[in-house]
């Protein structure tokens, strides 16, 4: 599974080792571009070097449409004759909770920007799996990451972060739920103690 997709997406998967083919469902928490540019060439590479295999996209309301407006614009009117009936997709509005490609989720809407995020909590294994996107860090956070194992959650910066969470609250986040192991991301500003690398591979 996928948990956004941001760009560049395909040259960093190439580098950590992860075969695009392997994707079967790609969780959306909402469309702001640092969340979806890195589709148009996953979606390429998809349709003319991997081997047909359906690709589903979990998101909030309009994925579909949002998705394939996305699409157009980046490949054109070579989109809807060329490219589109290749492209074996299939677009889910993800609900309060379901099961796609195997995985059960929940989701919780999370307070971002006008829209809102979709976080989303997914079954893997026996293990729960949180993954906020972006988000305040309000109440619908809390309930989000309650009980799970792993917790993929935003810390933008340090400060006042304007609808984003700051560090500071991630610190305080992590500190009201002792028994989640963390994983923040979405840094824009300076560095933290032993921060993750750009592209390194995090074993959990
Ligand atoms: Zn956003
Ligand atoms: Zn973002």
């Amino acid at each position: 599974m996928l948990l956004d997709a941001g760009a560049p997406l395909l040259p960093h998967m190439h580098r950590v080792g992860v075969e695009p083919s392997g994707i079967d469902v790609v969780f959306l928490t909402h469309f702001h571009g640092d969340h979806t540019l890195g589709l148009p060439p996953f979606v390429l590479h998809r349709i003319f070097v991997d081997k047909p295999r359906t690709l589903t996209f979990v998101g909030p309301d309009g994925v579909q449409e949002r998705l394939e407006s996305l699409f157009e614009v980046s490949w054109g009117i070579d989109w809807k004759p060329v490219m589109l009936p290749r492209f074996k997709a299939r677009y889910v509005t993800a609900r309060a909770k379901g099961q796609v490609a195997g995985y059960r989720y929940e989701t919780v809407k999370l307070d971002h920007g006008t829209a809102g995020s979709n976080g989303y909590r997914l079954h893997v294994g026996s293990k729960i799996l949180a993954y906020s996107g972006d988000t305040e860090p309000t109440a619908p956070l809390e309930r989000l990451v309650d009980g799970a194992d792993v917790a993929i959650v935003e810390a933008t910066g340090p400060g006042d972060v304007f609808s984003h969470m700051s560090w500071e609250a991630a610190a305080a986040l992590k500190k009201r739920h002792p028994k989640t192991r963390f994983v923040f991301n979405h840094l824009y500003s300076g560095t933290v103690a032993g921060a993750a690398k750009d592209l390194q591979v995090v074993e959990v």
